[in-house]
């Protein structure tokens, strides 16, 4: 363990954004109350490479001595200072700026993402920093459209007497933001956004895995004007400071994306103060392919369904559903397509998948592999890991699954799909519910009545129809069962960053 100013250079990592390479080279602090600080206890942790396993670079480990620390700020900055005062229109402002500010540094940002993530340079670059700027303006929006209502009352008990009646919208609070390493970038945007938008403080716990750009981040929210202690970011791990930000009295709401077993200790650690939570969590998507689907569409869009993102996404179409006749050729051609797909270094141009983000990912996603084919599960492509360097895996498409096997039950977080054949309407959807997640669900088909039933029938947070993780800052996102609770994005994220007060004036 070095201390919290000593870095490396990541001088191992060649080719990569010029601006990014020394961001990386200088010491990766906490920000808190708008100071960058070392961890109290002066550790750092290492952050790694995944496409070679090589540390990048080591960052201030935050505990709960931090927490504490980020906490009292955001509360501080919350109840007192320049934040509450600001109008609508200059938080919004500032939050628009801070969009900006993204967007002038979009390949930083997208070198940043890909090394410390593994994702392609290629998919950063037009997915994961312009969805992060887009929610900023989004968000930005919003600000000054955070309204209450009037609302006629009669107060049967009180006979000629006259009221105004009306609820402000105000913020919740302070905010403890946990997210995950699959798009860091994006979904601290997801989580700043909303809260930025209704006039919370927040603290944001990055992933121990690829807290880079969050730290980058930090800075530009500084550079943007936001005042000290409306945001503070503390990387560090789960069990200490990711625990002590849950269960923090002080804190007012808890919002998290991450596994389904952690959303639920986030539940039991905001119990303590009874914290509000919002959770966006695990998904085993059903994507349904009808014959009568334009399948120069529905293939390509089954295999990026899956494959997007080495296809740790909450919402991968994990479980594709084929109609009987056309089984074999759609799995076939989601097959063709996963072997096309060209795998590499993330940072490398020309990349479409790059690594998963860890040693212990790989190996998760390995032994779900072979817990299909002890069971029965046979590949029509992929199966194994690639090399012994880094942590690549083959596309891969599974068939012989069933519905009792770990591979379709469980969310393996990786490039794999288990392809099953339907002929029944009624059968297809009691399968695609047969399922304790609920975030996405994808249906392939040219019949319009199809599309709604199936969107009617499919117990999910969003369904795609003849298309498969389209996202949008207005689009709300999250999911049914226990994919998790509340929404992100679109105007429902707000009303989960506010409380409604009801005021009541005798006239
Ligand atoms: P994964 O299993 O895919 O790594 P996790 O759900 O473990 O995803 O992690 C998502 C986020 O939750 C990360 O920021 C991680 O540090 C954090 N985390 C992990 N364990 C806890 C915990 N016990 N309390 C609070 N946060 C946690």
């Amino acid at each position: 363990m070095t201390t919290a100013t000593a870095t490396k250079t990541g001088a191992g990592i060649s080719g990569i954004n010029s601006d990014a390479q020394k961001f990386i080279s200088k010491s990766k602090k906490l920000l808190i109350n708008g100071k960058w600080v070392d961890a109290s206890s002066g550790k750092t942790f290492g952050v790694y490479d995944p496409s070679t396993g090589k540390e990048i670079v080591q960052v201030a480990e935050g505990d709960k001595a931090d927490i504490d620390l980020a906490v009292k700020a955001a509360r501080k900055a919350f109840d007192s200072g320049p934040w509450p005062s600001m109008t609508p229109s200059e938080r919004g402002k500032l939050i628009w700026r801070l969009g900006d500010l993204l967007e002038k540094h979009l390949e930083e940002f997208a070198a940043l993402e890909s090394i410390d993530n593994g994702k392609p340079l290629a998919i950063a670059r037009v997915a994961d920093v312009p969805l992060a700027v887009d929610l900023f303006r989004y968000m930005a929006g919003w600000a000054t459209k955070i309204e209450g209502t009037t609302i006629p009352i009669t107060v049967p008990y009180a006979p000629g007497a006259r009221f105004h009646a009306y609820t402000r919208r105000e913020p919740v609070g302070v905010v403890g933001q946990i997210i995950p390493w699959n798009f860091p970038l994006l979904m601290a945007a997801w989580k700043l956004g909303p809260a930025l938008a209704t006039g919370c403080t927040i603290v944001l716990k990055p992933a121990e895995q690829t807290p880079l750009s969050a730290l980058r981040l930090g800075e530009l929210i500084m550079e943007a004007g936001f005042p000290e202690g409306v945001v503070n970011i503390v990387p560090g791990y789960g069990e200490t400071a990711g625990a002590a930000l849950a269960a923090h009295d002080d804190v007012d709401k808890a919002a998290f994306t991450g596994s389904t077993e952690v959303g639920r200790k986030i539940v039991h650690a905001a119990a303590g103060n009874l914290k509000k939570v919002t959770l966006e969590l695990g998904g085993k998507s059903p994507n349904v392919v009808f014959a009568d689907a334009d399948l120069s569409a529905a293939i390509p869009g089954a295999a990026s369904a899956i494959f997007f993102n080495h296809g740790q996404c909450c919402c991968a179409g994990s479980r594709l559903y084929i109609e009987k006749k056309v089984f074999d050729q759609v799995v076939e051609g989601v097959s063709a397509e996963a072997k096309k797909i060209k795998v590499g270094p993330g940072h490398e141009e020309g990349t479409q998948m790059g690594p998963l983000v860890s040693e212990e990912q790989l190996n998760r996603v390995v032994s779900y592999l072979e817990a299909g084919f002890e069971a029965g599960a046979r590949a029509m492509t992929g199966g194994c890991r690639i090399g012994e360097k880094g942590y690549f895996v083959e596309p891969t498409v599974l068939i012989d699954t069933t519905h009792d096997m770990k591979v379709v039950k469980e969310e393996i977080f990786g490039p794999v799909v288990t392809a099953m054949p339907f002929d029944d309407l009624d059968d297809l959807a009691a399968q695609a519910n047969d399922t304790v997640y609920g975030l996405g669900a994808g249906v392939w088909t040219r019949d319009i009545s199809k599309a709604h039933l199936m969107a009617e029938k499919i117990r999910a947070g969003t369904i795609w129809v003849n298309c498969y993780n389209i996202f949008d800052a207005a689009m709300p996102f999250g999911g049914f069962k226990q994919s998790g609770w509340g929404r992100e994005m679109g105007k429902q994220a707000l009303d989960l960053y506010t409380e409604t007060k009801a005021v009541c004036v005798a006239l």
